[in-house]
């Protein structure tokens, strides 16, 4: 039976928020989480940007030293020959490329303004894919931007074309959130069983349904016989009402009526690393985490009413449907109350050492910490917030790589 993968695209469409974002040492953290945590790909950046092109290189390097061991890292472009020719030339060794286009006639005549027909669009996709197929990659994936509001025989056409050029999936967006999960399992499934080709589900907030939609758009591909690729975001982060959230995803297709069970993770993946990266997107996009958020939120696991805690304390599978340490949750955490000496763009030297000192990190000389800390400085100026003890000592551990993607070239 087919399964379910995870694409993360916090990295694309979570930094394209209004008002967030990330700093290229956060953007990369999040990489490496994912990673950890046995997620299938991550979109990690715009590789037509030009300030993405030294990030984007240099986690690409962070896999080719195994310092992540199994996560695809996919750029996202627009659906354009042009697009395909400057990835190669700023991110040459990139191996994964999604390629997007808007299909509804909305977007079509509200967007080209008519200049564009449906047929334009096809050739349009058909070239991007021509041309990134000459290239040596593993991965394209053709995006249907605004699926939700296209007809499904423009879809299945779109598909098959993208299918027949080299096209390795098929990327079905509910850009503006307007599925529900009925409309969605039938489209998806309708597309899987006529094209015969794994799908990618990207669903938005807009009605408080993108997790539901997910789930139910990955079932209309299995059910059509097809992989499906599920697009989520760390704690939801996402344009407008966000993003199909990471965890809760996770939580829908392991532990819902129905859906687990018959449906399953096509690898295997570490939940109780939910806690860490989620605690971490919080801080990083200085965004914190709703109180009912499912499994990491501060109340998944509180309970005050008589009822409720009598009848947890005597069997907590009365009021959890799920256990805490299932998502990393339990573990004694340290506050320091009194004295804190932290990173920043101005830090120096002594303060820097009792940082690190009290990680356990030893440096050869002075020279070296040195040049450690002013790699440090420049981490903070783009993050204009302290390191995580994660991103200092992944400064100290890969200072060449943090060096390039921390280094912004601006034009002349
Ligand atoms: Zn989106």
């Amino acid at each position: 039976m087919p399964g379910i993968y995870i694409v993360d695209v916090t990295n694309r469409d979570g930094v394209q928020t209004a008002q967030l974002g990330l700093s290229k040492l956060e953007k990369t953290m999040i990489n490496l989480y994912l990673d950890e945590m046995g997620v299938f790909q991550s979109e990690f950046g715009f590789p037509t940007t030009r300030h993405e092109s030294n990030y984007l290189q240099a986690n690409l390097e962070l896999v080719e030293i195994g310092a992540m061991k199994s996560i695809n890292l996919g750029g996202w472009i627009r659906a354009m020959a042009e697009d395909v020719e400057t990835t190669f030339k700023l991110v040459p060794n990139i191996k994964h490329l999604n390629l997007s286009i808007s299909t509804s006639d909305q977007m079509i005549n509200g967007k080209f303004l008519g200049k564009k027909k449906p047929n334009d669009i096809l050739s349009m996709m058909v070239e991007a894919v021509d041309a990134a197929r000459s290239r040596n990659l593993d991965s394209i994936g053709v995006n249907a931007e605004d699926a939700s509001r296209t007809d499904v025989e423009f879809l299945i056409k779109f598909a098959q074309a993208g299918k027949d050029h080299g096209a390795d999936r098929f990327r079905y967006c509910d850009t503006l959130g307007y599925d529900t999960p009925f409309t969605i399992y039938e489209a998806i499934k309708t597309i899987a069983l006529n094209v015969g080709m794994p799908i990618e589900v990207h669903c938005h907030g807009d009605l408080g349904m993108a997790v539901a939609n997910s789930i139910a758009g990955a079932k209309g591909a299995i059910d059509g016989g097809q992989d499906a690729y599920i697009n989520t975001t760390i704690n939801g982060i996402g344009e407008r009402a966000g993003n199909a959230d990471l965890v809760a995803v996770l939580l829908a297709v392991t532990k819902s009526k129905g859906f687990c069970g018959r449906y399953h993770l096509a690898r295997p993946i570490d939940l109780p690393k939910a806690w860490k990266i989620a605690r971490f997107a919080s801080y990083a996009f200085k965004v914190p985490i709703p109180i009912n958020q499912p499994g990491v939120g501060a109340n998944a696991f509180a309970h005050a009413s008589g009822i409720h805690a009598d009848g947890v304390l005597k069997d907590p599978e009365n009021y959890e449907l799920y256990n805490f340490t299932e998502v990393g949750r339990g573990d004694p955490e340290t506050v320091e109350t009194g004295r804190i000496i932290c990173s920043g763009e101005y830090s120096g030297i002594s303060g820097f050492s009792h940082i690190m000192g009290g990680m356990e990190v030893c440096f050869r000389d002075s020279q070296e910490a040195q040049r450690v800390l002013e790699l440090v400085r420049y981490a903070n100026v783009e993050a204009q917030k302290p390191l995580v003890v994660d991103e200092l000592l992944f400064i100290a551990k890969y200072p060449d790589i943090a060096r390039k993607l921390l280094t912004l070239v601006p034009l002349p």
